[in-house]
């Protein structure tokens, strides 16, 4: 298996390293890849663990407002309806996109390929979700994500109360789980793929081209 140094080109065979052990460039010492065993261990534990906080974030009520006297509490999503409504389209877009669409997603794309791995089974679409996931990530998930959350916070303090409850925790919850799925590169999926025995260590072969 042959690695391609992202600041040189440089061509070098991947070998298996130690856990915490990084590889760099023999030409210009660049960073090549890292050992993310661990890492991609923790993988799916962590993306089930962020669904869990994202369903918890919109199943209960976020923010209360003053509809005709009466004192309503209600989840984002009643939150989004009520800012469309409202004559705050576009708000309410942002709001949903960042906050429920985008990670959603990307949880959901992560799912599909980690649960079959976790199997030793190749899930069907494989490369085009990596790269689909690889061509989201520039946005800066997490950026856009946390943008979303505050938009979310001061657009709706405009309108409403932002509750300080259990879906408010969970998005904070949120926030940092997905950025420890977001730290592993999505291009070290196609390595452990196929670098695993049935043992569940790597199998580095030697490429023969090289
Ligand atoms: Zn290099």
């Amino acid at each position: 298996m042959l690695v391609a140094c992202e600041h040189c080109d440089a061509l070098h065979t991947r070998v298996a390293l130690k856990p915490d052990e990084r590889a760099t460039c023999l030409r210009c010492g660049g960073a090549l890849y890292r050992d993310s065993l661990r890492a991609y261990r923790r993988l799916l534990p962590l993306v089930v663990t962020a669904l869990i906080l994202l369903l918890i974030s919109n199943a209960y009520p976020i923010v209360a407002m003053d509809l005709k006297g009466s004192r309503m509490e209600t989840t984002l999503w009643s939150a989004v309806q009520a800012l469309y409504a409202g004559d705050m389209a576009l708000v309410a877009i942002i709001v949903f996109a960042t906050t429920i669409l985008f990670p959603l997603a990307e949880l959901l794309m992560m799912c599909y390929l980690l649960v079959p791995m976790a199997q030793r089974r190749k899930p069907p679409g494989f490369d085009r979700i990596v790269r689909g996931i690889l061509q989201t990530r520039p946005w800066g998930m997490i950026e856009v994500f946390m943008i979303g959350v505050l938009v979310t916070v001061v657009k709706l303090s405009t309108i409403a109360q932002v509750l300080p409850g259990v879906a408010l925790w969970s998005f904070g919850a949120l926030v940092v789980v997905l950025a420890a799925i977001l730290s592993f590169d999505p291009r070290e999926l196609w390595h452990h793929l196929d670098a695993h025995g049935a043992d569940g260590m790597p199998t580095c072969s030697p490429d023969p081209a090289s």
